[in-house]
């Protein structure tokens, strides 16, 4: 069995400014894999004593880990002494360069020159990223000894451990770990963790929340010796989680909405049209993006300039004139339209403010409205995503149209 060991690097802990509780963080995260830790030492930041407690460290364990002196200051070194032990040179990671200026840019500062420092890296290793902090994390291996280097902030060093450090450990662990993700869409991850904070301190499961191109999702992730009991643990969670944020979920581990919908589509006989407008043919390209969407999807309709809204979706051209291209009269008879024109069972149109301008009236950018018609009803929704970002709002404009769908299945528009 591989044994581990841990070195937490930084002049702060052996002068007992910090608390090492990175040290114990890792032991009992190694522990949940079965993985054994036999040695933990403490190093300051210090190019000659690192050196030497990583020699003795590779004599006894098959993996170390190393938190702490990822900065982008000269005291920093942990990254350079460990390459320079296994005789690894580094290398300027271009993709880290501008992972790095992306973060400055978010919180609207500029990057330092010394923060380069931080993007260079060793030759061959595995790049752990860093979504909380501009220092990736790495693990390098020689020999069969694997050495792995986490930022030392917990608020860094803790979510990359999981996201990335875990699944390269796995190699060396007698568990297995199965993960799901709950894809809900209409609800911000503020709210939906509102819903399930209680569960977020559990350990096997864990659940975690992400957000991802506009929608929230919870990822379920259990341990066990067995994929059967891994499930078993999991289960309970994702029905629980279900219950919580009913009308939210619309299904558990499919990669997009398009694919849930397209499945609900088929299940109940219906085929769909869509009539577009900020969009320009995205909801029919999303949809035709999914294997089989044939059996679902009966045209799409790019009606972007307002005379083909009228002449071939039968737009009243007074309604264009009274209430603009951008309103609900307009989103309706888009909507009925093209249910006209295909003969399909429903039909959903977008018209809005992609962005980043307005148009010639006063409506402000990201003002959508989404319209949904089937033989009998149209419905009409109003989005107002206060963004100018123009493809955000081309892509949520086409989610929410949708999501639509969606819930006129469920019955719940
Ligand atoms: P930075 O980019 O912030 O310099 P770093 O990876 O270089 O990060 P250090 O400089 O060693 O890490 O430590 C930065 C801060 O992280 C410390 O001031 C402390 O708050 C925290 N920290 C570091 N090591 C530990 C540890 N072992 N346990 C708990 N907290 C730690
Ligand atoms: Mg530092």
């Amino acid at each position: 069995m591989a044994v581990c060991e841990l070195i937490s690097v930084g002049t702060e802990i052996l002068l007992g400014d910090i608390l090492n509780t990175d040290a114990q963080y890792l032991s009992i995260e190694l522990a949940k894999l079965g993985i054994s830790v036999i040695h933990q030492s403490t190093v300051g930041d210090n190019r000659e004593r690192l050196l030497a407690q990583l020699d003795e460290a590779a004599k006894r364990s098959d993996i170390i880990i190393l938190s702490g002196g990822l900065g982008p200051t000269p005291d920093d070194l942990t990254k350079e002494v460990c390459c320079e032990f296994f005789g690894k040179e580094m290398f300027l990671h271009e993709p880290t360069v501008e992972k790095i200026k992306k973060y400055f840019s978010s919180k609207g500062m500029k990057m330092a020159q010394n923060n380069l420092k931080q993007a260079m890296l060793p030759k061959d290793c595995v790049i752990f990223p860093n979504d909380n902090g501009t220092a990736p994390g790495m693990a390098i291996e020689k020999d069969d000894v694997h050495i792995l280097v986490l930022p030392g902030p917990p608020r860094e060093l803790k979510p990359m451990f999981q996201n990335c450090a875990v699944p390269y450990l796995m190699r060396f662990s007698d568990r297995i770990i199965v993960s799901h993700n709950i894809r809900t869409f209409g609800i911000g991850e503020s709210s939906m963790a509102e819903k399930v904070n209680d569960m977020f301190d559990a350990h096997n499961p864990t659940v975690a929340p992400y957000a991802k191109d506009g929608e929230a999702l919870l990822r379920v992730t259990a341990m066990a010796k067995t994929k059967e009991d891994a499930e078993k643990l999991c289960e309970p969670v994702i029905k629980e989680i279900k219950k919580r944020l009913d009308g939210y979920v619309y299904g558990v581990d499919y990669n997009c909405i398009e694919e849930a919908v397209i499945e609900m589509l088929k299940e109940h006989h219906l085929k769909v049209a869509t009539a577009e407008s900020c969009t320009g043919g995205l909801i029919a390209k999303r949809i035709t993006d999914v294997p089989g969407a044939s059996e679902v999807f009966e045209c799409g309709i790019v009606s972007y300039a307002n005379e083909i809204k009228h002449k071939v979706l039968g737009v009243s051209n007074d309604d264009l004139y009274k209430y603009g291209a951008v309103s609900e009269p307009v989103a309706k008879q888009m909507a009925q339209g093209a249910l006209r024109v295909s003969g399909a069972d429903i039909a959903v149109s977008v018209t809005g403010i992609a962005g980043p301008d307005s148009d010639s009236t006063n409506k402000p950018v990201g003002l959508i409205y989404i319209g949904l018609a089937d033989k009998e009803n149209v419905w009409v929704r109003e989005i107002r995503t206060s963004r100018k970002d123009r493809s955000y709002n081309r892509y949520v404009s086409a989610s929410n149209a949708l999501n639509m769908i969606r819930l006129y299945i469920d019955n719940k528009l």
